[in-house]
């Protein structure tokens, strides 16, 4: 369950052990008191500029360091986090987070950088939730609404709709980007993508996996591609691997790519010794 995705040896809470009531139990447990011991951690993925090669955004993924299992990657927490509404928490740690990263590095390194965040439906159904929390953050820290982007899956966009949508207008009025991930997973229509006022689309990564020439990936990544740019939409291409995937996106027009071609995601540390290094 756990490998799947991207490549990460986290394996620590197998299905069966999060099929079994004891285990997950104190999955839960451990999980409530993980944002006050201090073992919830980002990672950064660089989502390159294929135009111009900068790397001026990142992706932040959360890892747990979990005292007895190890590194504990994302889906193996986030859903049980969603069902026990923990995730509004969670949420609001990796904003806050995020949003102090991404000063140190505007003052550092290069006044544009934004940092995206992965964002889920339950946080912002939840009344706890709070969008103005996170812009009096941002406020506080003297950044502006660009510092941070939101990205929430299409699928779940779908799933939740008009309950969601408020929220995510108040952050486009505080200048907040929105993206919609896995694109191409969730059958949206494109009428929604209109009336949301979304930023980026990024390409699922299920979609570049066997691009080719010719191929029928290509085909739909390049129709992506074109009806983006009309609604005045930029487009990320996810799970990039390949120098050929590389070149074929480019020849399309896509914006801007992450993958393992140009970087696994890195703790802050690592991935600002490669943001100096460029
Ligand atoms: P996602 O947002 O679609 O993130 C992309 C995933 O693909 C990440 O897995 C990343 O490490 C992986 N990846 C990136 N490039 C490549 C590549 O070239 N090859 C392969 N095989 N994989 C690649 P990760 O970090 O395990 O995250 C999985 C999912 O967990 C994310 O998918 C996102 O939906 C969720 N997630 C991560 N962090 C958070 C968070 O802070 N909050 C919430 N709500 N969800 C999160
Ligand atoms: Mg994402
Ligand atoms: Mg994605
Ligand atoms: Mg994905």
């Amino acid at each position: 369950a756990a490998k799947s995705n991207g490549g990460n040896s986290f394996q620590y809470f197998t299905p069966s052990m999060q099929q079994n009531a004891v285990s997950r139990m104190s999955l839960i447990s451990d999980l409530r008191i993980a944002i006050a011991a201090n073992q919830f951690q980002l990672h950064y993925q660089p989502i390159v500029n294929l135009i111009t090669g900068d790397i001026y955004k990142a992706e932040a993924l959360i890892r747990w360091q979990h005292p007895v299992r190890g590194l504990v990657g994302p889906i193996e927490f986030i859903p049980i986090a969603e069902e026990t509404q923990l995730i509004v928490d969670i949420g609001d740690w990796v904003f806050r987070e995020a949003a102090q990263q991404s000063a140190r590095w505007r003052t550092a390194i290069e006044p544009s950088f934004q940092i995206s965040i992965n964002t889920s439906p339950v946080q912002y159904k939840n009344d706890a939730f709070s969008a103005k929390d996170w812009l009096d953050y941002l406020d506080a820290l003297k950044l502006p609404g660009d510092a941070i982007m939101v990205e929430i899956t299409e699928g779940a966009l779908m799933e939740y709709g008009s309950s969601i949508d408020q929220k995510l207008f108040d952050f486009r009025d505080a200048n907040i980007q929105v993206s919609l991930d896995d694109f191409g997973t969730g059958y949206s229509s494109l009428s929604s993508l209109k009336k949301l006022d979304i930023d980026y689309l990024k390409i699922d990564k299920s979609f570049v996996d066997n691009l080719a020439p010719h191929s029928n990936d290509l085909a739909l990544c390049e129709a992506i591609i074109v009806m983006a740019h009309k609604l005045d939409l930029k487009v990320v291409a996810e799970g990039v691997e390949n120098e050929e995937q590389r070149d074929l996106l480019i020849a399309a027009g896509c914006d801007y790519a992450q993958g393992y071609l140009f970087s696994k995601p890195l703790p802050a540390i690592e991935f600002e010794k490669l943001l100096k290094s460029r």
